[in-house]
């Protein structure tokens, strides 16, 4: 690990003033802090721009003195790599200061964001305006950023929950230190940045999509008209094998989007995890959870192996309730579903996660699964399967035995599109115990070594294995190496992450 050169410091202190920069030990400690088995990343220091402009002569700086930095927006990326560099030594840039929601428009339903702008900051300002516009949220922390979870692929469940895809204009401060604004934003005086995704002549924003070519600073984000009534609906299944019916159940519901929100596939697992800790004492300290222990608690929870969610949106509650019957008839042909109502939903924190996901209102209640296993380990493991019931078994099955082979228990939610699911396996381990830790580290290699095998690649992928899940492609590391060189041509920006260098 390289020291960070005290000029570099010096500079910064002198341009940003000394409250934006850190790089005391408590600072490189506690952004070094992550929740992946390896242990922590110390970065080099902390930086705290508060503009654009300040973020420019931050990689400007950087470039001169051959720092390299790793930016955050709010650093909430849990069981990713959280506040935590890819490398060691890299300064963290954290946009924290950088949370100003420039614009709302109510008429054409966009916000104009800062990247520190948060979850929650953005819901609260929706209401302080009425909630006339419904966000969509992640079911993960309430204080992270809109726009970091966007650019690192994160998602949500509405009808826009591609982040991503809803993005509309960013602006980026290159690794060269220049400011590119895509699509409109790049024509002077434009009043269509936020408005049209592409803009005239190639699309560049997805080169800043689990990248490290430039530091985004802006970013319009698309937001949705909230519908006067939202009735959400669950189902749920007693046995593990019954995840394939559900699959073929739910293809034909979003292929034609008769159901406007995606569905989840919560197991048992994932639903307990947010209000039981592993229950050692009954086990005696065995793990993973045995089978009658997991029926068990799947009683005592009113929860069978799956929960299936999903919600309609309407202009009154008569207007929802023939959807509700509908999805019933569908759902219980099974003879296997159990309908719990949009009310019953609502007494029970497991199900309330649901509701609130589905109106775009962020929640803090899964939150408590990270501690499913104490001593704070947790990364997570997103593969796609396809939304074929038989496929959609093989791959369940697959987990399981990988999962428990290792000492883990599986948990998961499936998300529904028409046609593919990403599954959120997270592998909840006691990183304060070095033998679990190693082997949630061998756990997440075999995981992806077999869906990789299989054919099923990652979205996704904590930082500690994202050079191992890149190396693996074809090509795209080559061309993302070709574009580093032209775009941050002295490799300042996050090198290595997503194992671009
Ligand atoms: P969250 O959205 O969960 O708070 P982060 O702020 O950590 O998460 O963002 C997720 C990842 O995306 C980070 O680890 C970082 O690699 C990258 N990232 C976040 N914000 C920016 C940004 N403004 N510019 C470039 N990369 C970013």
């Amino acid at each position: 690990m390289t020291t960070v050169p005290k000029a570099f410091w010096d500079e910064l202190r002198g341009e940003l003033g000394a409250e934006a920069i850190d790089f005391s030990s408590a600072a490189v400690a506690d952004y070094g802090a992550n929740m992946m088995p390896s242990g922590d990343r110390l970065p080099g220091g902390v930086v705290y721009p508060a503009s654009t402009a300040e973020v420019q002569t931050v990689v400007r700086a950087a470039n001169r003195h051959r720092v390299t930095l790793w930016p955050i927006s709010t650093g909430r990326n849990v069981g990713i790599g959280e506040k935590s560099p890819v490398r060691e030594g890299q300064v963290v840039v954290h946009l924290r200061r950088m949370n100003k929601i420039h614009e709302i428009d109510e008429t054409l339903c966009f916000a104009d964001l800062d990247p520190g702008v948060t979850f929650k900051q953005l819901y609260e300002e929706l209401g302080r305006r009425g909630h006339k516009l419904m966000m969509s949220s992640t079911s993960g922390p309430t204080d992270g950023s809109i726009v970091g979870n966007a650019i690192d692929k994160g998602a949500g469940y509405t009808p826009y929950f591609d982040h991503f895809g809803m993005t509309c204009g960013l602006e980026v401060v290159l690794g060269d230190g220049r400011i590119l604004r895509t699509a409109d934003g790049a024509s002077p005086g434009a009043k269509t940045w936020h408005l049209v995704k592409y803009g005239l002549g190639p699309f560049l924003d997805g080169l800043f999509v689990q990248s490290n070519f430039g530091i985004v600073t802006r970013a319009g984000m698309w937001l949705m008209p909230r519908p006067p009534v939202i009735r959400a609906f669950i189902f749920t299944f007693p046995d593990d094998d019954d995840f394939g019916a559900i699959i073929d159940l739910i293809r034909p519901l979003k292929l034609n989007n008769l159901v406007p929100t995606l569905l989840k596939v919560t197991n048992d697992v994932y639903s307990l995890g947010t209000v039981e800790t592993y229950p050692y004492a009954r086990t005696g300290g065995r793990t993973p959870l045995p089978d009658d222990l997991r029926r068990e608690l799947q009683r005592k929870h009113g929860i069978g192996s799956w929960s299936v969610s999903g919600a309609f949106y309407g202009d009154s509650e008569e207007s929802v309730r023939p959807m509700i019957e509908r999805v019933r008839r569908h759902f219980e042909s099974s003879g296997k579903a159990r309908y719990v109502s949009h009310e019953q939903a609502r007494e029970n924190p497991i199900f309330r996660i649901h509701l609130d996901t589905f109106s775009g209102t962020p929640t803090e209640e899964e939150m408590p699964l990270h501690d499913w296993r104490p001593g704070g380990g947790s990364i997570w493991f997103l593969p796609t399967t396809p939304m074929i019931g038989s496929i959609a078994n093989q791959h369940q099955r697959m987990s399981r035995r990988i999962l428990s082979h290792y000492g883990f228990e599986f948990i998961t939610e499936y998300v529904c599109t028409g046609r593919a699911s990403r599954a959120l396996h997270p592998l909840i381990f006691n990183r304060k115990d070095a033998d679990e830790s190693q082997r949630a580290a061998e756990c997440f290699r075999a995981l992806m070594a077999a869906y990789a095998e299989a054919g099923y690649p990652l979205s996704r992928a904590p930082t500690e294995f994202q050079e191992e899940a890149m190396a693996r492609l074809q090509v795209i590391p080559q061309v993302c190496s070709d574009l580093k060189r032209v775009l941050d041509p002295n490799s300042v920006i996050a090198p290595g992450k997503y194992g671009i260098v």
